[in-house]
């Protein structure tokens, strides 16, 4: 399907969309290719044009338009984020209020983009630096947060004058073609935002190679990034990405023991364990290792698995059989290195269709393991002993990725060192939820480029111009 110029485009081939708890198809939408895209790029750049021009008044007008009809959509958006993605509800309400969260802030920050006037070095010389947005961006959002990774491109690209081409994950269409839908009611001049569904790699190609798309806004996976980041070079593209992690969970002995298994609970088994900053490895000082596995393993062996619908189930299903396969194979990797699974550790048995697993603790976890490398993506979780700071620091740091990290001490001191030496884009410390609109959401190292959220999601969208006047003409 896509929303090329104002207009819905149906084709004849479908795809159809899998409700992950109960494989149950949940709808179909028409998918669209290369020419699509093509066409979708040529209406967004023609848009461009008078887009670019319009004041700030003007864009925060159909921006709060926005929030308000998907407002009153609230639940059904919510309704919709579980059945194509299958997380617990409670979690996409959260999402629909973050990712409408994302719109008010940038309707706010539209106002707030400044240019600076420069000290002359000649008296007849005015130095003038302006920002004005990049022109038409490209973004392709996962289908983890169907709904909010949307709206945290959308937002910022509009509230700076750019125009848009999205393409969503084909897992999670739904919500994308809800967002649409709100943006068409609330009359935004048509081309300003094109929908794209269909083959990633087609839709993803035209992206990278148009010369008329000035940026790449992408979440996914690190593979894909680094695909899309080679694509752009010949058109030199800006680029902001916000890849994979593989975030460390550090419990030092001087941690409040139940706070820190609260902060798992969030941090690994929230949203079933399918987000880029889920805790992928806990590390446990030796003095308090034995008092919070124990802990840990009480409450998560109480977990609720089952269909994200009904409202006490804390761990939905994996997405599809490939995340499930590699969920699996993790486990089996841990079994051979002779880990011990003390909690889980097998398919969830169940009768609704879709493919769950029982959330898992492993202790006796050691570095060869696979899972102490490659992420995860589900709600398993491995525990490592340590000694020293000095040693943890080594440890946690990861070769490639540097996404989200966390650290839970008592100790003021150790909490700046450590903080300091880790080396991810976001730290929590003793906080296992930091991801508010007003930061910085990004990564380091393999992990991405750039930041969303806040005053910082603007600049991606910016470009700087200098302009400098001689008076004297
Ligand atoms: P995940 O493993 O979380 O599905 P992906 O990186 O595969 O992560 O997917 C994230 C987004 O990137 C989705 O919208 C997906 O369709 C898209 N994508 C996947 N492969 C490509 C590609 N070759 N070119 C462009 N987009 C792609």
């Amino acid at each position: 399907m896509a929303y090329i110029n104002g207009r819905w485009i149906e084709t004849a081939s479908q795809l159809e969309v899998i409700n992950p708890a109960t494989n149950e198809i949940i709808g179909k939408v028409p998918v669209v290719g290369k020419t699509e895209t093509i066409e979708a790029i040529e209406s967004a750049k023609e848009a461009f044009k008078s887009w670019k021009k319009t004041t700030f008044p003007e864009r925060v007008y159909y921006l709060e338009k926005v929030v308000t009809l998907l407002r009153e959509q609230h639940e059904e958006i919510a309704q919709l984020i579980t059945k194509e993605n299958g997380k617990p509800i409670g979690d996409s309400r959260d999402e629909v209020e973050s990712g409408i969260a994302y719109i008010e802030w940038y309707a706010e920050e539209a106002k707030r983009i400044y240019g600076d006037v420069l000290p002359a070095s000649s008296q007849n010389k005015h130095l003038i630096v302006k920002r004005q947005p990049i022109g038409v961006c490209a973004a392709i959002t996962p289908w983890n947060f169907p709904f909010s990774m949307i709206t945290r491109k959308i937002a910022p690209a509009l509230a700076t004058g750019c125009t848009v081409v999205l393409k969503p994950a084909s897992a999670t269409p739904l919500s994308a073609v809800k967002v649409f839908e709100c943006f068409d009611k609330a009359g935004l001049p048509e081309g300003v935002i094109n929908l794209v569904i269909g083959s990633a790699q087609e839709i993803g190609n035209e992206m990278t190679k148009s010369e008329d798309v000035r940026k790449i806004s992408f979440t996914g996976s690190t593979a894909v990034g680094k695909l899309l980041f080679r694509d752009s070079a010949d058109t030199v593209k800006a680029i902001s990405m916000e890849l994979g992690g593989h975030a460390p969970f550090i419990v030092f002995d001087d941690s409040d023991v139940n706070i820190a298994v609260e902060g798992i609970l969030n941090t690994k088994f929230g949203n079933s364990g399918q987000t880029c900053v889920s805790t992928n490895r806990i590390y446990v000082q030796s003095g308090i290792a034995e008092k919070f596995t124990k802990a840990l393993t009480k409450k998560v062996s109480k977990l609720k698995v089952g269909n994200g619908l009904d409202e006490d189930v804390d761990v939905g299903p994996i997405i599809d059989q490939k995340s499930f396969d590699k969920i699996m194979e993790q486990i089996e990797d841990v079994r051979d290195k002779k880990g011990k699974i003390i909690c889980g550790g097998e398919q969830y048995a169940n009768n609704t269709g879709g493919k769950f697993i029982q959330p898992t603790i492993i202790t006796e976890a050691n570095e060869k393991m696979l899972i102490a490398t490659e992420e995860t993506f589900g709600p398993v979780v491995p525990i490592f002993t340590f000694e020293t700071e000095e040693e943890i620091i080594e440890k946690a740091n990861h070769k490639h990725y540097g996404l989200a990290g966390y650290c839970y001490t008592s100790d003021l001191g150790r909490a700046f060192r450590v903080s300091e030496e880790l080396e991810y884009g976001m730290i929590g410390v003793n906080d296992s939820s930091p991801f508010v609109i007003q930061a910085p959401f990004g990564g380091i190292k393999e992990s991405g480029l750039g930041q969303e959220g806040g005053k910082y999601g603007l600049e991606g969208y910016l470009i700087t111009k200098y302009i400098s006047f001689n008076a004297n003409y």
